[in-house]
């Protein structure tokens, strides 16, 4: 049969069900008519996440996070809408119309990119098992440890020095555009030729197993770059992929933590080796979805940094670290040392970072080869925090200090390090334990410490927001007001609803914005049930008014099943009370005026006797009032 897009979604919507899609990331109890369990999104123990099967959505008591079950696979996968759709098609079974149009054209390159890539590794791979044993790519590949099987779970394979033998092959099934649009090939003066040529194949999956992109290194001396990466094509952002991490999710879930490596041997010969847990970005900086894609996947958000640990490795982790750390900003702290016993913070992506620093001269590869998993494990569960390594890779220096000024260059490198430490007492242990080891004044490196950390803490102050109490209430009432709309056992039809609240002021802007888009739908849905999916999707790219849609409709539960009398009492109620927030507004805004106009006889009079007129109206009105 044949159907449009949107038939094709909306038979996709009336396959899920949302308990079943959550259940794969979130183990859910079932209470009552709903679902519980702990927030994928932020990091608890109790659990405050609420799946509601009935009206199909999802809800986070915690960190306010909610939406239906494709917002829930789009936020926790990173997928766009599209993709998600496709996804859900697959799994039930359901054909998606062939696009049409320019974004559709932009879907089946996508398409014919991943298909050609696919295409791609087994070409590679046979190149690679043409060879001979005697031959040096495979006597080097072997002097790394990677064996027949290595090179099958991680789809090795080589791009042969001829520079047209992949795209003439590949040729055959795709079009140039498509080729081209992949990044397996290169437009060049006479035509097309191969990008990876002379090269062993590094094969990139993303979180799905689609490969996405290659990385390739060079197999002769003197070969120019050692390692050469795909570009960023339609189906490749390497800010968002991470080398390893489909053979390695499981093993970072059941460890709950992560160990970021370096290079692409470094994470094979560790997950060959046992070491599963490893990932490493693809010739590229850690980015912030790079955190976002791995705090999915850890609960304790543990990572360990294991970069080459000779002098430039060290500067590497120095680096990795400053990078993890802007990797961060905007997204929450870094633990510095073990908060366990501290109260848990409910930062989103809070982490732990630790260092994996084995001695001196060798890659995590190398090492693992050498002195075998065991040892490098032994190195991990012993890993310094980050803030202990950091200011160790300064104290460690200590002896070569002699002068007055040498010391002070060297007590300035530190200060940031410990201004950075949150907790008061942690930090004060940790300055006393500088101050002992540098042989300085305490008191002298705590206020110097102190002084930076104020004037960060004034700054905060400014910007917190004050929320007034009458605001709140008005907000609550309109929130309530709104919410009418999304019963799901409603006495009383939308047009209903429309009439009796068609005299309430919205005043918060988000509001607002969700009442103007509920108007216009209920003339388009039939139920209760599509206009809060219909909300959902309307607003699937804005965060915050999907946390809002979801809190209306928590709220909404606790409507169900009124009967007249009290559907009619809950309007009357919440419109009372927005009346009292208003009046009571301008009660201040005139005293406030009265204040000031005190000297001046006939304007006191006139404002006096307003005043009066309000007192009274309230009077007569305040028994609707709680
Ligand atoms: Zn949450």
């Amino acid at each position: 049969m044949e159907y449009t897009y949107e038939e094709a979604i909306s038979l996709i919507k009336d396959r899920i069900d949302i308990v079943e899609i959550i259940s794969e990331d979130v183990i859910l109890k079932q209470k009552g008519q709903s679902y519980w369990g702990c927030c994928p999104f932020h990091g608890e123990k109790t659990p405050s996440f609420c799946v509601t099967p009935s009206k199909g959505i999802f809800h986070c008591f915690g960190c306010g996070v909610g939406g239906d079950a494709i917002s829930f696979l789009m936020k926790i996968r990173n997928w766009d809408f599209t993709e998600t759709i496709k996804y859900l098609a697959d799994k039930y079974g359901i054909e998606l119309p062939k696009f049409k149009g320019k974004s559709g054209e932009y879907a089946q390159v996508k398409d014919g990119a991943l298909e050609a890539s696919k295409k791609a590794v087994s070409i590679f791979q046979q190149s690679l098992f043409d060879l001979s044993e005697k031959s040096p790519i495979i006597q080097y590949l072997n002097g790394r440890d990677i064996d027949k099987n290595v090179i099958t779970k991680y789809s090795l394979g080589l791009g042969l020095k001829e520079p047209d033998y992949l795209y003439k092959k590949l040729k055959k099934d795709f079009s140039d555009e498509i080729l081209e649009a992949s990044g397996l090939v290169i437009k060049g003066n006479k035509g097309y030729i191969d990008r990876f040529r002379n090269r062993v194949i590094i094969p990139i999956q993303d979180e799905k197993g689609n490969y996405v992109a290659f990385g390739a290194r060079a197999v002769e001396n003197g070969q120019n770059p050692k390692y050469l990466n795909s570009p960023d094509t339609v189906i490749y952002n390497k800010s968002k992929i991470l080398y390893g991490l489909y053979t390695a999710k499981d093993a970072i879930k059941e460890k709950d933590a992560v160990i970021i490596m370096e290079g692409y041997f470094d994470v094979i010969s560790a997950q060959a080796h046992g070491i599963e847990n490893c990932v490493a970005s693809c010739g590229t900086s850690l980015t912030t979805e790079h955190v976002k894609l791995l705090a999915r996947y850890t609960k304790s958000r543990r990572i360990y940094l294991s970069f080459d640990t000779d002098v430039a490795g060290i500067n590497a982790t120095n680096r990795g670290a400053e990078l993890l750390k802007n990797a961060f900003s905007g997204l929450g702290k870094i633990k510095q040392f073990d908060e366990s016993h501290l109260a848990v913070d409910d930062d989103k992506y809070s982490c732990e970072i630790r260092v994996i620093s084995p001695p001196k001269g060798k890659d995590p590869d190398e090492f693992i080869r050498e002195e075998g998993s065991e040892s490098f494990l032994n190195f991990v569960d012993n890993a310094p925090l980050l803030i202990d390594f950091q200011l160790n890779q300064f104290l460690k220096h200590k002896n070569e200090v002699k002068t007055p000024q040498q010391k002070s260059k060297l007590v300035k490198d530190i200060i940031p390090v410990l201004q950075e430490i949150q907790n008061d007492v942690v930090r004060t242990e940790y300055i006393k334990l500088v101050a002992t080891s540098l042989n300085i004044n305490e008191e002298a490196l705590n206020k110097e410490v102190q002084r930076t950390l104020n004037q960060n803490f004034d700054r905060e102050i400014n910007v917190k927001k004050i929320v007034t109490k009458s605001e709140n209430i008005s907000e609550k009432a309109q929130k309530n007001i709104l919410s009418l709309y999304l019963i799901s056992n409603s006495p009383f039809n939308f047009e209903y609803i429309s009439k009796k609240i068609k005299d309430v002021t919205f005043t918060n802007e988000k509001l607002i914005i969700v009442k103007n888009t509920i108007d216009k739908l209920i003339n388009t849905v039939n139920n209760v049930r599509e206009l809060t999916e219909s909300l959902f999707e309307t607003f699937s790219s804005d965060d915050d008014t999907q946390k809002l849609i979801s809190e209306l409709v928590v709220i909404s539960e606790a409507f169900n099943n009124l009967s007249v009398d009290d559907f009619e009492s809950v309007i009357r109620e919440n419109i009372n009370k927005l009346e009292f927030v208003k009046r009571e507004k301008e009660q201040n805004e005139l005293k406030e005026l009265y204040k000031d106009v005190n000297d001046d006889e006939i304007e006191s009079l006139k404002i006096q006797i307003h005043l009066r007129d309000q007192i009274k109206k309230q009077i007569r009105t305040g028994d609707n009032n709680d």
